[in-house]
């Protein structure tokens, strides 16, 4: 009963704590201010509405949070953290502006709308032990049946400056002869791809040779310089040449809490990616969420179409596509635009299919 009057989002009760945790200095009560407001950020139900907070929530900020959760109104949590904050100005707010809390994505997933995420068909855009997954290309070939999924593209790293245990060119010939083998086996089930995430260079190109990338599905990538302030512009049109590249992956390369992403004249990215049939990716990787939803709406004003990528790294990450389908109807985007609701065929029309 108590809890009914609750007003305050999860998204709003984890700025405050970020905001509280960026407030006091380094050392025990800033980190576990921290780790409660990724716990409320991450739960699946909005706290307002449960009675239990989140395990995750350290123990000594459990009357912090219970204290903001209850305020009445935006005001008074304003006002509550003005009270609770410590001596330092908090100055991260722009790398979390923005993004979807997991209850946000939950509540979405259970409402009716256009997007569903049951119609998807094809499961893109993830990590295997090859390069930085933790699983095997068959445990996560088994998770994409589970998730309904009918095909499946697997994008290793490829082994540049970005990724150290990346896939060289005798990694990319094994893992083709392990994706035959599966498809011989489990072809009805689930038909996989070789893609390969490449690294988009500082000059633009890949890192990746042109004939490596025969018959392979490239997402390209921009994973190194992304802290520095210049316009990405140049760099990104000059990738959108290169031959072979299926998608631009996380274009913003933005991460929650660490980084708003780069600068670029996005409508001029985003009118060429459509020029030459190169897919906009919508990373659903919780801390990812790239491209946001303001960018996404453009995208689809300028003619794109798009790619949905879990970015799994685990078995488990594979649900994060509906993070994906969340932020591409928060965009009004819809299922024709999007590969992965169509069947394979369609899907890779104008591509080979390995
Ligand atoms: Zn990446
Ligand atoms: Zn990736």
């Amino acid at each position: 009963m108590r809890y009914r009057c609750r007003v305050v989002s999860n998204g709003q009760l984890a700025e405050s704590l970020f905001a509280l945790a960026e407030s006091h200095p380094a050392g025990e009560l800033r980190l576990s201010l921290l780790r409660a407001a990724y716990a409320v950020f991450d739960a699946p139900r909005e706290l307002a509405t449960t009675r239990r907070l989140p395990d995750t929530v350290p123990l000594d900020t459990l009357p912090t949070v219970e204290m903001l959760r209850s305020a009445a109104s935006e005001d008074a949590l304003q006002a509550l953290v003005q009270r609770l904050r410590g001596p330092y100005p908090p100055g991260g707010a722009a790398t979390r502006t923005g993004f979807l809390t997991a209850a946000q994505v939950a509540q979405f997933s259970a409402s009716a709308h256009p997007l569903d995420p049951r119609h998807l068909r094809g499961a893109c855009h993830f990590h295997t032990q090859a390069s930085d997954g933790v699983a095997t290309l068959e445990a996560m070939a088994r998770g994409c049946v589970r998730r309904g999924a009918s095909w499946a593209v697997v994008t290793d790293h490829t082994r540049g400056l970005a990724c150290v245990n990346g896939l060289d060119a005798e990694g990319v010939a094994l893992q083709r002869r392990a994706i035959a083998a599966w498809n011989r086996r489990r072809g009805d089930d689930l038909w996989l791809v070789q893609g390969l995430e490449a690294e988009i260079l500082a000059d633009g190109t890949l890192d990746v040779p042109r004939r490596a990338r025969d018959g392979v599905l490239v997402v390209a990538a921009v994973h190194t310089g992304l802290a520095e302030r210049r316009d990405y512009t140049a760099r990104l049109l000059r990738a959108l040449e290169e031959p072979g590249v299926w998608a631009l992956a996380h274009p913003q390369g933005r991460l929650f809490g660490r980084r708003a992403g780069i600068r670029a004249n996005w409508e001029v990215v985003f009118r060429a990616a459509a020029a030459r049939g190169v897919l906009l990716e919508i990373n659903g990787f919780p801390r990812r969420q790239d491209l946001a939803p303001p960018l996404l709406s453009l995208a689809a004003a300028s003619g794109c179409r798009f790619l949905l990528a879990s970015d799994a790294h685990h078995p488990r990450h594979l649900a994060f596509d509906t993070t994906a389908v969340a932020l591409a109807a928060a965009a009004g985007i819809g299922e024709a635009a999007i590969v992965n609701f169509s069947p394979l065929e369609k899907a890779l029309a104008d591509r080979l299919v390995g």
